[in-house]
This record gives C-alpha cells, structure tokens and sequence, in this order.
C-alpha cells in the first residue's frame, strides 16, 4: 500500500473517532490541497456547526464535507428546499447541481446572502437538503471572460477532480530526503523590468514563481531552460506560483504546459480570471503583428484548468515540507505577496510580485504583517533614488487640468493605459470628478480590453478597497455602471466617428504603446494639435510609449502598425501635447518601497531587489542595507541564492 493511502486511511480512522457515533465516514480523499470528508450523515454533520473547524485545526489541513452521492436528493426537489432557504433578495441566477460530488453551485448577485451570517445559511441549506453549496457571484457587468472561465470549469470537470487527486497525493507524499537547504534561483526580471521567474527550491520541492515576458522585447524570455529550472524536463517542477496576471509576470505560465508541466498553478481567483483574458489577448496581439506565438490557446485552457485558487488568508499546503499564504498586494486585481513557510518552522520566503504599499482608490495597501519572514524578493521598478511620485491628490488635480485644458480647446484627451489596474483607477478619478464638477461630463469611451477587465473587477469587489466594495454591493452606487462610460465594439468606424466627435476621454490598451487599439488612436488623434497624449503608467525601456515620452514626434508608421491607418512607408506627425501624469502608478515608489521593509513585521534578514532597471534595484538594495542593516542584494538574471 502507498504511503498516501496509509495515510488517508489513518486520517479516516482517526476522524471516524472524532465524529459522534451518528456521523458516518464513508472515504476520504485529497483533491488539491484539501482533504474531503464524504459522508452518509450531512445533515447531522451540518448540525454541529463547529465540528469542520475543529476537524481542520486538529489534523492541521483545509477541509471539505460532501454528501455521499447514495444519499443525496433529487436536483428537483433539493432546488425548491434551497430556495426556500435561500432570501429572496440574493438574487438567485443559477442552481447547479453535481451529483458525482454532491456540490450545488449557487450562482447569486450577493452571495453574502446565501452565506449567511459566519456562513449559518451554507449550513442551513446542507442541513435542509443534504447537498454542499458553493457559492459564485453573478457579475454586475456581463463578463464574457467570467462565464467562459466558469463553463470550461464546468465542462471540465471529470478531467479537472483527476487532476486534483493527483496533485493532493503529490502535495501529501513523503518526504525523501534528510537535508536541508532553501534556495532561490533568478529566470528574470533581474536588472530589468520584465521577464519576472524564480525557482524556490528545497530538497524535496522546487516552485517556480511567475513566468512572464518582456515588454517591448518579444522573444527575450526568462532563462526556463536553465539546469536549476525546466533544464532537468517540466515535471521535475512540483508547483507554479503566479503573483499576479500582469503578462510580464504571466505571459508564458501556458508555455509551461507545451512543455510538458502538468501540474498546479497557484493565484487567487480574480488572477485566474486576468491571466485567462491578458494571455488570450497576448496571442491575439502577436497574430495580428504577424508573430508567431510561442503557445496556443489550448495551453491558455490547461492553465485554467490545473489553476488552484487560493483566498488571501489561507494558509495551504502546496508540497510536502512547503505551505503558501497568498496577501494583498495592493497592485492590481487579485495581486498578492506570495509567503512561503518551508519546513516545520525552518525557513521563510516572501516575494512581493509588485506591490502598492499605500491605500489607492482601488485596493487596500500591501500586507506587510507575517507570522515569520526571513528573506523578501522585493520589485524595485521605481527603487531608485529619485524615483518619487507625485502624491494621488496632486496627480488628480493635474490628470483634471489637463482635461480641462484640452476641453476648452474642443480636443479629445488619449490614455494609453493596462487594461488592468490603472484603466479602472483612472475610471474612478473621472467618475467623481464628473460628479463633483471638477471637469465636465463628456463620454468617456473604453477601448481594448478594459470595459472586460472593468467587468471581472466588479465580479470580485472582496478584492477591493473597503468602501470600493461597499459601493459596489449597491447597484446603484456603483460607480463602474456610470453612464458616462462607453465600450468602443463597433471597432474602426467608431473610432473615427469618436475622433470627429465632441470633447472626450479615451482609455486604451495597450498602456506602453506597444500595440493594440492605441496605435489606431494615435494614427487618428495624433496630428490633432488640440488633443493630449497622457500617459499614467510606467513605460519600460524600448517601448514606443517611453520614446514619445522623451520627445520622439515623428512615428514611422511601420510602428503604428496594422492597427493604424498606416501601415505604409512615411511618418505619423505626433502634434498632441504629450503628458506624464505619474503618482496613478500601480507601483509602490521609492518611499513606498521603503515603508514596505521598514514597517514590516517581522523586518527580513535579507532582501533581493528585483525587478527594475539596473540603478534602481542598485540604489535600493543600497539604501535598505544602509538604514536598516540587513543584507541585502541587487542580483543578476541566473543566480542562485543558498539561504539555509
Ligand atoms: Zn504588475
């Protein structure tokens, strides 16, 4: 008999022995990092509302209680039981019911309703009907990214528990080895912004930690065919920890699976959403530039299928001798500072993905608080000395004068801005400062993905700043439904219709101005003296986005590409005014950096700054060490740190 199925029987034995002699054990099972606990009495087991939780604190691990199918209802009848449970107001839109599992997916427009008060209706309705509930939110706005996602899921299903079994035996398998090392090996994004990979390794265990691409550099990927990396074949790697959906930081997490990975990918579950839109998009961009994409979509579908999301909060054994606690980053939708506990109590490992360390109109400020952390990977994208933003106050003001401005010249004001983040923060600045009469009201036109990406947003308001979601819990206080704002669908046409049109805002992707519906703005608004150019986001090296920022006003059009009129030979005038509005940046600045390590508890022994430019992660890494006295490092792509 297998080690993993020694242990599971224990663990039967011993739960069987914790349960009242009414409550039945008929099997357990891991799928993915939880242990499920199948039963004949679900009913009785919903009864002692706190036996789960004593379950879970005394065999340390996340527990789920199913029904066993022979005892379940009919879908028929357990439907009416539910929705007499359930309060009319939750707005039921979709009961979905698993027999094979016994689950009920409730779709409902406030799930905190069908929640219940400490989760008292879940119980009610298990209690009533037998069934486990799960609850989803019915997105506010349509997104057609979200009900793609949940119906794969769905169809996915048989496929999808396999793969979850198979990776709860590996998570639960035995440990092989005596020594002990913990160690971390660059792929990217070191130096450079872009590109962003690590391998954290033990002796049992190795995680990779982001795999993205590099912005106006197509092709330079990270180093994954390094010996510390795939070098040794995709399977050596035990888990994916994605960070956040950005494509410099997820861009090639579906490349993986052409590779041969076939394991999980851990994020939260916004992050899935994004990666499944911007990774789509990615291979959409590079078809119409003529480029030959290194996956295909099929790869973008097996990355949302072996993706385990995780809450932030949750502390979640993920490999043998490693558990992984997702926290708010403070970034953009679902972003999270990933923690990893290795060993019992031996070491731990904080990467920061990219963080906000300030409350933003969108998201709380990053965690910082750890129960123990002894060395940070720290982004340093605005790291170097000088490198302070504009606080949000002052920005707004300006972002509002420059509308103004181009207003009473009857221009239009440009935006290239990401999808993700930014577009929706600068959609609430417009939003109140329409409302507050600080600019007129005109439309406010979306294009690219960001009327999507605004739709999964509003899909999960738990991931956002406190008051945000209030708002968005009362449909008509949120401010994403304001009727200034206009999905551009009708493509081309409506483009020029907008660009001959009245004073308006424009947001587009793609936000470096490396391709997307922006080139086509700028082939239409560009020689217009009397629009702006504004850009709110940071503009890597090498993009077009940082030449116009530094003066270039003469864009061959083979750069405005097919997107644009252009095309041809010649030149694009850029006679817009060009204007940087920093301090909307979804990056922590200088200060914010160093208010990170400085307040945060406990302080890391050691950090390495990564991901930014050479002089930023230099400067950094030299002023932390310098204030705070712990070592720290500015590394190079494929290095590798000992840490134990
Ligand atoms: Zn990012």
């Amino acid at each position: 008999m297998s080690t993993v199925e020694q242990q599971l029987d224990d663990l039967k034995a011993e739960i069987t022995s914790e349960l009242p002699n009414d409550i039945s054990v008929s099997s357990v099972k891991y799928e993915g990092p939880e242990l499920v606990i199948y039963t004949r009495d679900p009913k009785e087991f919903a009864q002692q509302g706190d036996l789960v939780r004593q379950l879970a604190s005394k065999l340390r691990k996340r527990i789920t209680v199913r029904p066993d199918p022979s005892v379940l209802s009919r879908p028929d009848e357990a439907r009416e039981e539910i929705m007499n449970v359930i309060p009319d107001d939750a707005g039921v839109t979709d009961l979905d019911f698993h027999a094979d599992t016994g689950e009920v997916v409730i779709e409902a427009e406030k799930p905190g309703m069908v929640i219940g008060r400490h989760g008292s209706t879940l119980r009610d309705i298990t209690k009533t009907v037998g069934w486990t509930p799960e609850v989803v939110r019915t997105p506010p706005i349509e997104s057609s990214t979200v009900s793609n996602v949940r119906s794969f899921l769905k169809q996915e299903r048989d496929d999808r528990r396999d793969i979850l079994e198979r990776v709860g035996r590996q998570i639960h398998r035995e440990e092989m080895s005596d020594d002990e090392y913990v160690r971390i090996t660059t792929l990217g994004c070191c130096r450079e912004v872009g590109r962003a990979s690590f391998i954290l390794s033990t002796p049992e265990t190795r995680i990779l930690v982001d795999c993205g691409d590099k912005p106006g550099a197509e092709g330079e990927v990270p180093y994954l065919h390094a010996p510390e990396a795939l070098g040794a074949g995709a399977q050596t790697i035990d888990a994916v920890v994605l960070t956040h959906a950005h494509l410099d930081h997820s861009a090639l997490i579906p490349l993986l699976f052409k590779y041969g990975y076939d394991g999980p990918i851990y994020c939260t579950e916004p992050t899935r959403d994004l990666m499944g839109l911007l990774t789509l998009d990615y291979l959409d961009v590079a078809a119409k530039e003529g480029r030959t994409p290194p996956y295909d979509s099929e790869m973008v579908r097996e990355a949302i299928k072996h993706t385990i999301p995780l809450e932030y909060g949750d502390v979640t054994d993920i490999a043998p001798d490693v558990k992984l606690t997702l926290h708010n980053a403070g970034h953009i939708l679902g972003s999270a500072v990933s923690h990893f506990h290795i060993g019992d109590g031996l070491y731990n490992v904080a990467f920061s993905g990219d963080i906000h360390y300030d409350d933003t109109r969108l998201f709380n400020g990053a965690v910082n608080d750890f129960p123990r952390v002894e060395t940070l990977v720290l982004e340093s994208t605005y790291g170097g000395r000088n490198d302070y933003q504009t606080d949000q106050e002052d920005s707004e003001r300006k972002l509002v004068d420059v509308i103004n401005e181009a207003y009473d010249r009857d221009g239009k004001v440009l935006i290239p801005a990401f999808a993700v983040g930014r577009s929706q923060e600068i959609m609430l600045v417009l939003e109140e400062a329409m409302r507050s009469g600080k600019i007129p009201e005109m439309p406010v036109h979306l294009d690219g993905m960001i009327w999507e990406a605004t739709a999964i947003h509003t899909t999960y308001p738990e991931y956002l700043r406190d008051d945000l979601r209030d708002r968005i819990f009362h449909d008509d206080e949120n401010p994403f439904l304001a009727e200034q704002f206009n999905h551009i669908d009708g493509g081309e046409e409506e483009r020029q219709d907008v660009a001959d049109g009245e004073p308006s805002i424009i947001l587009s992707t793609s936000g470096m101005v490396t391709g997307g519906p922006i080139m086509s703005w700028l082939s239409h608004l560009g020689p217009d003296p009397d629009s702006s150019l504004v850009f709110v986001g940071y503009q890597a090296q090498g993009t077009l986005g940082r030449r116009i920022q530094n003066g270039w006003d003469e864009i061959p059009t083979s750069e405005v590409g097919a997107m644009g009129n252009g095309g041809g030979r010649g030149t694009l005038s850029l006679n817009m005014n060009v204007e940087t509005v920093d301090g909307f940046s979804g990056h922590a600045d200088r200060a914010g950096l160093e208010n990170f390590v400085k307040t945060m508890n406990p302080r890391p022994e050691k950090v390495l700054c990564v991901h930014g430019d050479e002089r930023s992660t230099q400067d950094l890494s030299s002023a932390l060490y310098h204030d705070y006295n712990m070592r720290t490092f500015a590394p190079k792509n494929l290095e590798t740190f000992r840490f134990l």
